[in-house]
């Protein structure tokens, strides 16, 4: 057992202190993990558009002073009462999402949508006793996503991470506790596109460059990138898109155009941007009779999904999911291994590195849109 094993650490994090302003790196008490609990020493972790959404606090209820940060790489350094399958020592990934593999859905080969451990981002303290890990000076700071991985320390469910290869780098593969799951997974699990298919993919950010390399992994061989930002086409083809749409430069709806250059439609499309009319576009360019759209962006509040039902008897397919389908404890030591095979390319996705003082660069970085994902690197 680690010698902090039962004992508050003192440790470096950084708070987000009010909604939009930068982070700052404070030393924070992080308590011992309770029942079903445990900590993890962060080495590695990076910046998503999620964390940066909640940062900005607009529409949203704030909650704050918080600490953010959902993809990560760490060690277990302390097991709660009850945890029975992790050990001080065990590579793993926190996931926002989990496995309790106890409700209805963990017993489902069909669905990852746990009743327990389902994303939840209002929760801001542990669900075993409803208070927080996190303190400074006596003041309670609240955890975000259950993995608040902006911190060198930090307490998560049990539900919620991964155990993984302990040869896999972890400042690689931290970068497959989010988004890029989501969008391999939503092309390889849900999409399942046929060897030399055709698949379109609407918004080509971290998710959907994610859900390319999904295609190109499964041999598709037209891979339509459709964006409204030109620029991305570049960086995209690294991820086997060959030919690239902007809706812009047609004055018809871009789902025509797709059909137009696919002879009735795509085999497969995968919407990764949450607008409501690209959804629907993403829907309307597969091809009757095989067609299978598939969405993965969050759309907004009061969005209503509008499409002729002719479109189903046509016999396309419409299709939902979250996280990639990948139940996290059961499917992401299996997506690290297709990493460690070489199957699954991961280092396209990081452009760029800062030190954990630096933190505030990464969201710079987010901002300005250069970056698909920074990693932040916690002992420096
Ligand atoms: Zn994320
Ligand atoms: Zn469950």
């Amino acid at each position: 057992m680690a010698s902090t094993a039962g004992k508050v650490i003192k440790c470096r994090a950084a708070v987000a202190w009010e909604a939009g302003k930068p982070l700052v790196i404070e030393e924070v008490e992080v308590a011992p993990p309770q029942h079903n609990e445990v900590r993890l020493k962060i080495l590695f972790t990076s910046l998503c558009h999620t964390d940066v959404y909640f940062w900005e606090a607009k529409g949203q209820t704030p909650m704050f002073p918080r600490i953010f940060g959902h993809e990560a790489g760490g060690i277990v350094e302390s097991v709660g009462e009850g945890v029975t399958d992790l050990q001080p020592g065990d590579h793993v990934l926190p996931v926002f999402t989990g496995e309790c593999r106890e409700c209805r859905h963990c017993k489902s080969e069909e669905s990852n949508m746990c009743d327990l451990l389902r994303i939840n981002t209002d929760r801001g303290a542990m669900i075993h006793d409803g208070k927080t890990r996190f303190s400074k000076n006596g003041q309670p700071i609240y955890h975000f996503l259950g993995t608040s991985t902006f911190s060198e320390y930090t307490v998560v469910h049990v539900g919620c991470v991964a155990k993984i290869n302990p040869a896999a780098p972890l400042d690689k593969v931290c970068v497959l506790s989010c988004g890029i799951c989501t969008g391999f997974g939503a092309t390889v699990n849900v999409a399942k596109p046929p060897k030399g298919s055709s698949v379109a993919i609407f918004g080509l950010g971290a998710v959907g460059l994610a859900a390319a390399e999904g295609a190109r992994v499964s041999g598709a061989a037209r891979i339509i990138g459709v964006d409204l930002n030109p620029s991305r086409f570049e960086e995209a083809k690294k991820f086997g898109v060959n030919e690239f749409v902007n809706p812009k430069d047609y004055d018809k709806p871009v789902q025509e155009v797709i059909a137009e250059m696919t002879d009735g439609g795509v085999d497969r499309s995968v919407e990764c941007t949450g607008s409501i009319q690209a959804m629907i576009s993403a829907f309307e360019c597969v091809h009757d009779g095989w067609g299978v759209a598939v969405l993965v962006g969050v759309p907004n509040k009061d969005d209503a999904f509008k499409t002729h039902p002719m479109n189903f008897l046509n016999e396309r397919t419409l299709k939902g999911t979250f996280y990639g389908n990948y139940k996290p404890r059961t499917d992401l030591p299996g997506v690290v291994e297709m990493y460690m095979n070489k199957e699954l390319e991961v280092e396209k996705f990081i452009t760029h590195s800062v030190s954990f003082s630096e933190i505030n660069k990464a969201f710079e970085y987010m901002l300005e849109g250069k970056s698909i994902r920074c990693i932040i690197r916690m002992e420096e």
